[in-house]
């Protein structure tokens, strides 16, 4: 949260003494402020104050088991107290079942697992076992995606943050998404109205086309998100993965999926890619693993791929890899999963969610609704010209009425993402219908007021 100068905030004497000498992510120092979460249950946490806030971004897009889970922290508390601290090489319990339950629940033959601390890293060790695999360097990667704020990491992704360091990382190829609300490739309708026309699978063949003129055989890597997330949702049409899946085959490129802020039930399945019936060769994870309980990532690998790193040296490596306390966090949070039903229910909440949020086309400056599961995303457009609220890829200018329309939500209790043009709703998973309605009429309500 930033720029927050409302007075529903005052500044609390901790938060004073924090930004003494901790700084805030991703902002100038000056403005930036930070919430006093004092706890939390299920969708809501709660503020130093008594308040209770809605959480539509799980704080971090990870807390999908939902907060104040005490399963999670006791598993924690015990593994603390059995072993706490561990080199790479230890052999331990929860180290041991992690791997074979995240073999269990992701697709295929995706068997083998390399952990990190969390997204970033993972995705930064995908690229790396794609470049061992295959001797290649060049990554094709797409706009309107996040990967991490690693170097690698930010080298792929393609928003604004990663304009202060370019040009990164050398041999990365950017391709368009598949951005069916204002589609370059569509040839019939016009630019954003595509409305319930199928897609022509343009999108697709671009990239096809772009994998030809690089060189096939200089490409190691397709990294993308398989429903992009924090950059606004990006569902790619039922084609997508399956042809990329085979053109990585033709070629021997390795199809990585980013599940990061996808993955364990985000999106009403396991993972996204999950609703496209592809298995990609290397997988990577973070956020909903533990659920924001712990800090830890991974990268699954295909089980002939991984088989080669019985003779090829697996160059990688992290002083705090499978932590033991994450390792821990994550077994209970899978455990959750399955004993709650959750990701079922996401499918099933997420359900009531978009069609609620589908109701709001009946304004005029909502020009698009788009999501699966429990992951949404509401696109604010000038109803004249059609053209985003606030322009993509920029802040909000002053005098924009989306501009501090975040601050004015979390004064009433919702906490929902506000990113450019576009909210985004992602709660914990065990939210339910009632609280769905509650955001979105708290969302409704406080546009009616700043775009009338
Ligand atoms: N990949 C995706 C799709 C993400 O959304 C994120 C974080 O938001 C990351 C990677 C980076 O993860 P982390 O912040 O844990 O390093």
């Amino acid at each position: 949260m930033t720029d927050r100068t409302a007075d529903p905030f005052p500044m609390s004497e901790l938060e004073a003494r924090q930004r003494e000498h901790v700084l805030y992510t991703w902002s100038a120092q000056k403005h930036a402020r930070g919430l006093e979460i004092v706890g939390g249950r299920g969708a809501s946490f709660q503020l130093a104050d008594g308040r209770q806030v809605l959480d539509f971004e799980s704080q971090t897009y990870n807390v999908n088991v939902g907060h104040g889970e005490a399963r999670v922290g006791e598993a924690i508390a015990r593994q603390a107290q059995q072993l706490a601290a561990a080199s790479p090489k230890a052999v331990f319990e929860a180290k041991a079942r992690l791997g074979e339950e995240l073999a269990r629940v992701t697709p295929g033959d995706l068997d083998r697992v390399f952990f990190t601390l969390g997204g970033s890293e993972a995705v930064e060790n995908a690229v790396k076992i794609a470049k061992l695999l295959t001797g290649r360097q060049k990554v094709v990667a797409r706009y309107r995606s996040y990967h991490g704020a690693t170097m690698g990491a930010l080298t792929l992704t393609s928003d604004p943050r990663r304009r202060p360091f370019e040009p990164g990382v050398p041999g990365l190829v950017r391709v368009m998404p598949p951005y069916r609300h204002r589609c370059l490739f569509c040839q019939g309708p016009p630019l954003g109205q595509c409305g319930d026309a199928p897609c022509n699978d343009a999108c697709i063949d671009h990239i096809e086309e772009v994998v030809a003129l690089e060189g096939p055989e200089t490409i190691a890597a397709i990294v993308m998100e398989s429903i992009g997330g924090a950059n606004g949702v990006i569902v790619p049409p039922p084609d997508w993965w399956p042809r990329l899946r085979a053109l990585c085959d033709r070629h021997g490129i390795m199809l990585v999926a980013d599940e990061v802020l996808t993955g364990f039930g985000r999106t009403g399945k396991w993972f996204g890619i999950d609703h496209y019936g592809v298995v990609p060769d290397l997988m990577c994870l973070a956020k909903g693993l533990t659920s924001g309980y712990a800090p830890l990532g991974a990268v699954m690998i295909r089980h002939e791929l991984a088989k080669r790193f019985d003779e090829q040296p697996l160059v990688a490596g992290l002083t705090a890899y499978a932590h033991p306390i994450s390792c821990a966090a994550a077994v209970a949070c899978l455990e959750i999963y399955e004993q709650d039903g959750l990701i079922d229910r996401a499918a099933r909440v997420g359900a009531h969610l978009g069609a609620r949020l589908e109701r709001l086309r009946r304004h005029p400056w909502v020009s698009d609704v788009r999501g699966k599961g429990l992951l949404w995303a509401v696109e604010l457009s000038d109803p004249a010209t059609g053209q985003p609220l606030v322009p993509q890829n920029a802040p909000a200018p002053a005098g924009s009425p989306l501009k501090g329309l975040d601050e004015t939500l979390l004064a009433r209790g919702l906490y929902l993402p506000i990113k450019w043009n576009m909210a985004i709703f992602a709660p914990p998973l065990p939210v339910t219908e009632a609280e769905c309605d509650r955001a979105v009429d708290l969302f409704e309500a406080a546009l009616l007021e700043v775009l009338k």
